[in-house]
C-alpha cells in the first residue's frame, strides 16, 4: 500500500470522473462537431462539463475555453492578449513566482519586445497588493498573477490587487492562475476581478490533458492554435471529450464541500505541523497562512535523497524546489529559501481523503531517514 502526499502534481482521478471518461470513450465517442446523433451526444457531455465549470467560477458556459492543461492556458491567455492588445502597450506585470508554463511564457514575450515586471516578494516573504499596483500604468497591457504557489501554498494577494487595478486602470487586462486554488478555495471570477483564469483538470481529481481558460466576454484573444474553429474558433481541435466529461464529473463533486474539505485539510496540516515541530532539525518553509493543502519543508538530507528513501517505504513527495525533473526552479529563492535548506526542501501535499495515520507513516519515515541517511 502507497501512501501518495503528492497532490500538487497531480491528483488520483475520483471514480465518478472515471465513470465520466469510459461513457465517453465507450458510448459517447462521436465526434461533437458532427452532425449526427453520436456526435450530438459527445456534444451534450461537452455542454454539461461546460456549464458545471463555469457555475462553479460564477460565470456563463460561453466564457469557457477547453484547453489540453492549465500550461496551454497560461500560453494562450499570455500570449492571446499580447498578440490583441500589445501594438502599442508593451508593459506585462507579474510575480517572480509563478509556474514555469507562465514565467517562460513571459519570458518569450521579453523576447518579442514587452518589458515584464516580476514583482518580488518583500524580504519577510510576503507579497503586497500596492507592490504590483505602484508598477502599473497606461503602457500596461496586462497583469498576471498564481493565486497559490505550486511550491509553498502561499497565497498572492490577488483579489485585492485585480480589484484595485480594475478601479484605477480598468483597461489592464488581470489574468490568474488558479492551478493550485480550483476547488481548494472558493473563486469566482466577478470577486476576483479576474478577465481570464486558466484551471486544470487533473490537479482535482480529474484526467490528465485538460484545462480551461476562462476568457470575460468583451476580452479578445487571438489565437495560438487554428484549424476547425472549435471552442469558439479561440482553441481549435476536436475536443478530447472523456477527459473534459471527466473534468466535468470531477468539479460537480468537488464544488459541493470546499469549505468542508478546506476544513479537513487545514486540520490535517496542523496535525502535520505539530508533530513535524517535535523533530529537531526540520524547518517549515510555508506560512502558516499559506494554503494548508501544500507543506514545503526542509530536513536537512538533499531532496532526491529523502525522497527516494521514502518511496522505498512507500510514500510518494515531491521535491520542494523542482518545477520538472529535478531542476531547481528558483522559486524557493524568491522566498527566502537558499542553499542547503533549499536543497533540502520537501513538498508534502495533501487532500482530504489524507489520513492521519497516512501522516504519522510518513513522519516515521522522515525520522528514520532523517537518522539514518548520508547526504
Ligand atoms: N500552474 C500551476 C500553478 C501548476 O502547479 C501547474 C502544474 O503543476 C500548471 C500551471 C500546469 O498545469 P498542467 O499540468 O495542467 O499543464
Amino acid at each position: 500500500m502507497s501512501i501518495y502526499l503528492d497532490n500538487a502534481a497531480t491528483t488520483k482521478p475520483c471514480s465518478e470522473a472515471v465513470n465520466a471518461a469510459l461513457k465517453a470513450m465507450t458510448e459517447n465517442y462521436g465526434n461533437p462537431s458532427s452532425l449526427h446523433r453520436a456526435g450530438l451526444d459527445a456534444q451534450l457531455m461537452l455542454d454539461g462539463a461546460r456549464k458545471t465549470i463555469a457555475s462553479s467560477i460564477g460565470t456563463e458556459s460561453s466564457n469557457i475555453i477547453f484547453t489540453s492543461g492549465a500550461t496551454e492556458s497560461n500560453n494562450l491567455a499570455i500570449r492571446g492578449i499580447c498578440s490583441a492588445y500589445g501594438k502599442r502597450k508593451k508593459k506585462i506585470i507579474s510575480s517572480s513566482v509563478e509556474h514555469a508554463s507562465v514565467d517562460e511564457t513571459l519570458s518569450d514575450m521579453e523576447k518579442q519586445g514587452f518589458e515584464v515586471l516580476r514583482i518580488p516578494p518583500r524580504e519577510n516573504g510576503n507579497f503586497y497588493a500596492e507592490d504590483f499596483i505602484k508598477t502599473c500604468d497606461e503602457s500596461t497591457v496586462l497583469i498576471t498573477m498564481m493565486y497559490v504557489n505550486n511550491e509553498t501554498g502561499y497565497i498572492l494577494p490577488v483579489q485585492e490587487t485585480f480589484n484595485i487595478i480594475k478601479k484605477r486602470f480598468p483597461e489592464i487586462i488581470t489574468h490568474t492562475d488558479c492551478v493550485q486554488a480550483y476547488m481548494k478555495l472558493n473563486l469566482k471570477v466577478s470577486r476576483l476581478s479576474a478577465d481570464l483564469m486558466s484551471l486544470s483538470g487533473h490537479k482535482v481529481h480529474a484526467a490528465k490533458g485538460t484545462g480551461v481558460l476562462y476568457i470575460k466576454k468583451g476580452i479578445r484573444i487571438i489565437p495560438s492554435v487554428t484549424g476547425g474553429k472549435q471552442e469558439r474558433g479561440i482553441r481549435s481541435g476536436t475536443e478530447s471529450v472523456p477527459s473534459i466529461a471527466s473534468f466535468g464529473a470531477a468539479v460537480e463533486k468537488l464544488s459541493k464541500n470546499i469549505d468542508e474539505r478546506y476544513e479537513t485539510v487545514s486540520g490535517l496540516k496542523k496535525y502535520l505541523t505539530g508533530r513535524i515541530s517535535e523533530i529537531d532539525g526540520i524547518e517549515i518553509n510555508s506560512p502558516e497562512s499559506s494554503s494548508p493543502y501544500i507543506i514545503n519543508i526542509s530536513q536537512g538530507k538533499r531532496s532526491e535523497i529523502m525522497l527516494h528513501y521514502l518511496e522505498s517505504r512507500g510514500i510518494y513527495i515531491s521535491s520542494g524546489s523542482a518545477c520538472s525533473k529535478g531542476q531547481q526552479s528558483g522559486v524557493l529563492g524568491q522566498f527566502g529559501i537558499t542553499g542547503k535548506r533549499a536543497d533540502c526542501a520537501l513538498r508534502i501535499s495533501m487532500t482530504a481523503e489524507t489520513t492521519v495515520q497516512e501522516l504519522d507513516e510518513f513522519i516515521n519515515a522522515l525520522k528514520d531517514g532523517m537518522e539514518n541517511l548520508r547526504g
